[in-house]
């Protein structure tokens, strides 16, 4: 009987899920992928098979919401009774955080959940939820083996001084770090990168989804990123603002404006691509939109992508290849283009046909850097660390 493994990433309101199998060379095959939405007020459940069509979905009604405990209970009895002579062997759980105690992924029990629990106070939008899932499951199939594999682990090897804030050592102690984030998506692209670009040793990978980071890379390595403490710093993302002064969060504060949960609202919620153009933080719509205010936010976008380049091009004393992922990043010519543009003084010369085609290579052949589209799959990844983890190797 062939094995399985699904991935979980519980958020907030939504839970994402992929399965796959163990054929019998070892290698892990897509099953399925779905999700249950709006897990508050109307709960809907999809799911697509490995080709991507639609298998299966169920509704429990508007007015019927589930919680962090039923939803993913829900999928893993969905997925045992549609596995067909097939045995759920683990599961792999996505968290944020895993704090200073956990640089690589971890078998998940009791102390390790109240751990990564204790966490949740730093990164607000994420972590509680990840936890949530996570011991819903470990309860619920408590035989079941589970792994936590963490956003922050790939950024433990940034030197000190990428790692710390000038701050005071009580409060760096008490835990106020550049942790780093979107650190799975970046190990599955640096364990990509060498296929296509065998010699490039300094690289620049740019993770643009709904959350967005660079991240600079030095032999697959991370040496420095972009989203440091929590979630919302950086970039700006679609809701998120990224790096905004510290002085003007205490100017809000002075002037009642916000206390400090509505600050934080704001800055997670209606920031970012959505806050500057006032229309959307989706890309889609902003680059069809006619509305100067929503190529002036892609403007923003593109030049705080420029700032972070030119630093990163600095921390890794020149660059070899810049790499492009998630939705942005592999579905947005103009926006790839945009900051090729600002990269020509670093050696990119981009060809606008292989660009408007969406790669793998992106940049002419006398391009002093190569520039790539290389699509991230952060549930293969989970999936592999899972498999290393319960059978001590990576297939
Ligand atoms: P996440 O997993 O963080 O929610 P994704 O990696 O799916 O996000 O990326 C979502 C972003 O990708 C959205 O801003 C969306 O507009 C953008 N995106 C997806 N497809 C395209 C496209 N064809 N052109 C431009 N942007 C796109």
């Amino acid at each position: 009987m062939n094995d399985a493994i699904i991935v979980v990433n519980t958020g907030s309101t939504s839970l994402k899920f992929a399965a796959y199998e163990m054929d019998a060379a070892g290698s892990l095959l897509a099953h399925c992928l779905g999700q249950i939405d709006g897990m508050q007020g109307d709960p809907r459940f999809v799911v697509r098979n490995a080709a991507g069509k639609p298998w299966d979905a169920h509704e429990w009604g508007e007015g019927h919401p589930i919680d962090h405990s039923a939803a993913p209970r829900f999928v893993v009895e969905w997925l045992e009774d549609n596995l067909k002579g097939k045995k759920l062997a683990a599961a792999g759980h996505r968290v944020v955080l895993g704090g200073e105690r956990y640089e690589a992924p971890v078998r998940i029990d009791g102390d390790v959940l109240d751990y990564l629990q204790s966490l949740a106070v730093m990164e607000p939008s994420h972590q509680l939820f990840n936890v949530r899932g996570a011991r819903a499951l470990a309860e619920a199939f408590p035989k079941l083996p589970q792994v936590a594999c963490f956003d922050s682990s790939f950024h433990r090897t940034m030197p000190e001084a990428a790692q710390n804030y000038a701050l005071p050592k009580d409060v760096r102690d008490a835990g106020v770090r550049h942790w780093g984030y979107h650190g799975i998506s970046y190990d599955y692209i640096s364990r990509q990168t060498p296929k296509f670009a065998p010699h490039a040793r300094r690289v620049i990978v740019a993770h643009l989804g709904g959350g967005a980071s660079m991240c600079a890379m030095l032999d697959g390595r991370s040496v420095e990123t972009s989203m440091g403490f929590a979630g919302g710093s950086g970039l700006p993302m679609a809701t998120r603002s990224g790096d905004v002064p510290p002085g003007a969060l205490f100017y809000l504060l002075r002037r009642k404006l916000f206390d400090a949960a509505s600050l934080e609202k704001m800055l997670y919620e209606r920031a970012g691509l959505l806050g500057l153009s006032g229309l959307s933080g989706d890309m889609r719509i902003l680059q069809d939109s006619k509305d100067p205010r929503a190529a002036a936010a892609i403007e923003h976008f593109v030049y705080a992508m420029t700032k972070y380049a030119g630093a990163y091009a600095a921390v890794l004393g020149g660059l070899d290849a810049f790499v492009f992922t998630a939705g942005i990043g592999e579905n947005s010519a103009p926006v790839r283009a945009a900051l090729c543009a600002k990269m020509t003084w670093l050696g990119v010369k981009l060809d606008e046909r292989a660009n408007a085609c969406g790669g793998p290579r992106i940049s002419s052949m006398d391009s002093k850097v190569s520039v790539w589209v290389i699509p991230t799959n952060e549930e293969l990844m989970i999936a592999q660390y899972t498999l290393a983890l319960v059978r001590s190797r990576l297939v």
